[in-house]
């Protein structure tokens, strides 16, 4: 099982700042911005390629709920970025669909090393 699976049953802790029935979302271990969460589907989906149309609104779910974590967080006015990783030239190290949720802090441009 993956790392993010198991956060997700509970076998591994976690910051988690919001969880419903098909969305969780956390503190990244691993900080890049002083506010770095990470929003994950709870099903399993390996990498953004592997969505299909019966995800359409799992994904809309999502954007959602991203919004709503940086209202909270109180960074929705000042600004954030939201990114995914796909595959090895992504910069993908967990295989389990993760959007990064990054603010706290002006970001600058974004910067592909
Ligand atoms: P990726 O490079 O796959 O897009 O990002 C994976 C992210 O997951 C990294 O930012 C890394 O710090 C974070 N991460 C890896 N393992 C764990 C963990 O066990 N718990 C949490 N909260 N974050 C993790
Ligand atoms: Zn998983």
């Amino acid at each position: 099982m993956c790392v993010f699976c198991k956060i997700v049953k509970g076998e591994l802790p976690a910051k988690v700042v919001y969880e419903d029935e098909k969305v969780m979302a956390f503190h990244d271990i691993n900080p890049q911005a002083p506010i770095h969460i990470l929003v994950i589907p709870k099903e399993h989906i390996e990498t953004l390629n592997d969505l299909e149309e019966k995800h359409k609104e799992l994904i809309g779910h999502i954007f959602l709920v991203i919004k709503k974590i940086a209202e909270e967080l109180g960074i929705a006015q000042s600004g954030y970025r939201v990114l995914v990783n796909c595959n090895r030239d992504g910069g993908q190290e967990i295989y389990h669909l993760h959007f990064h949720l990054l603010g706290g802090k002006p970001l600058g441009p974004m910067v592909c090393r």
